[in-house]
């Protein structure tokens, strides 16, 4: 393969008013070096901890990530979430009414609210029964309007893992960008398709700190791309999209490190499944390669409000295409998982 045709074909898919477009600079991207007094961006002198502007480069929490992960900061994009970079790459390229997207279905909701707040068509595209890629379908869906197409993996509210040799296909065949949304890829043994951006420079890689990392409240989430792409969302998010607080925090959850977390995570999961599968309500736990088990039950509606009767909130999937009787159960604390599958024993003895 010609790499740097490569390179140019991605640059094409730029809508021409972002490829245009020349960047907001702050104060901070004027000067750059340390000084004693900053009179350059309108701020309090009064300290308090918060009245300067945040790095709008993230320089310090980049590499910090980057170390933790394996990651070059020249291919890493931080947004507030993740939800920031899905927006992102339909605002860059996708031109609203005239471009389409492609999303797997049941998957995040995110994909279609994005897509409609950018005016642009989702082609949604059913999932084989067993939950496996369907990945001639995928592509026949796609037409030269076909911008991006999103794959989330391990899929959220499957819980599946998609096959490495799917994604790859989807990835030299599509001739638009490919998200491949990896919020739970820490519970996963399948591994990251972030090694894969060199090969497939049109694979854009989200991860968050919201799940294994435990700073959902925090809002930070990543995309791993080209430098090109890169470069391209950095200079079209807000300068400051991360506050200092978060900045901040993140760094001393990123230090302290999850130590277990996800191993106890992932052990709770196999306990819980097996315990699952015991009740009588319950027809089947899905495989998970997530932080949630989706299981199948008789009447879905009816064990939801059982269990939020009990003080145990559920996530209910009964209406998505697929998931008919299903709920969406995260793997909580031990004592948790312990009360919610004595709930459900309870729930089978008034059966
Ligand atoms: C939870 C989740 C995210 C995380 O979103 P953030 O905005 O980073 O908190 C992303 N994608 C999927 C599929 C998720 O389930």
């Amino acid at each position: 393969m010609d790499y740097s045709n490569y390179q140019k074909s991605i640059l094409s898919l730029v809508r021409p008013c972002i490829a245009a477009l020349s960047p907001y600079t702050t104060a901070r991207d004027d000067f750059k070096g340390k000084a004693d007094i900053y009179l350059d961006a309108n701020e309090s002198p009064y300290a308090n901890g918060c009245n300067r502007y945040p790095d709008p480069r993230q320089q310090k929490l980049k590499s910090l990530i980057g170390e933790k992960k394996g990651i070059n900061p020249c291919n890493l994009f931080l947004g507030n979430g993740s939800d920031e970079a899905i927006d992102l790459l339909m605002r860059i390229f996708a031109e609203p009414g005239k471009h389409n997207v492609v999303a797997i279905v049941p998957s995040y909701g995110m994909y279609g609210v994005s897509a409609a707040v950018n005016n642009l068509e989702v082609r949604q595209v059913l999932l084989n029964d067993d939950f496996s890629l369907p990945v001639g379908r995928l592509l026949d869906t796609c037409d030269a309007d076909t911008r991006i197409m999103f794959i989330c993996s391990p899929n959220n509210p499957t819980g599946n893992a998609f096959a490495r040799a799917d994604i790859s296909r989807l990835a030299a065949d599509f001739n638009g960008i490919l998200v491949v949304d990896e919020a739970y890829v820490d519970f996963s043994s399948v591994g990251s398709m972030k090694d894969c951006i060199g090969e497939y420079p049109n694979l854009v890689v989200l991860q968050t700190l919201s799940k294994a990392w435990g700073m959902a409240g925090l809002r930070i989430g990543l995309a791993i791309a080209v430098p090109e792409i890169i470069e391209i969302m950095s200079n079209v998010k807000y300068p400051y999209n991360i506050s200092e607080a978060a900045m901040e925090t993140a760094v001393e959850v990123l230090n302290k490190g999850i130590s277990s977390q996800v191993e106890e995570i992932i052990s709770q999961r196999d306990i819980l499944a097996r315990q699952l599968a015991e009740c009588r309500c319950i027809r089947k736990v899905y495989p998970s390669d997530a932080n949630f088990l989706l299981v199948k039950t008789g009447d879905a509606d009816r064990l939801y409000a059982f269990l939020s009767q009990h003080g145990i909130i559920v996530r209910n999937r009964n209406s998505m295409s697929l998931c008919e009787g299903c709920l969406r159960i995260t793997v909580g604390l031990p004592s948790e998982n312990r009360t919610l599958i004595e709930t459900i024993k309870r729930y089978d003895r008034q059966q």
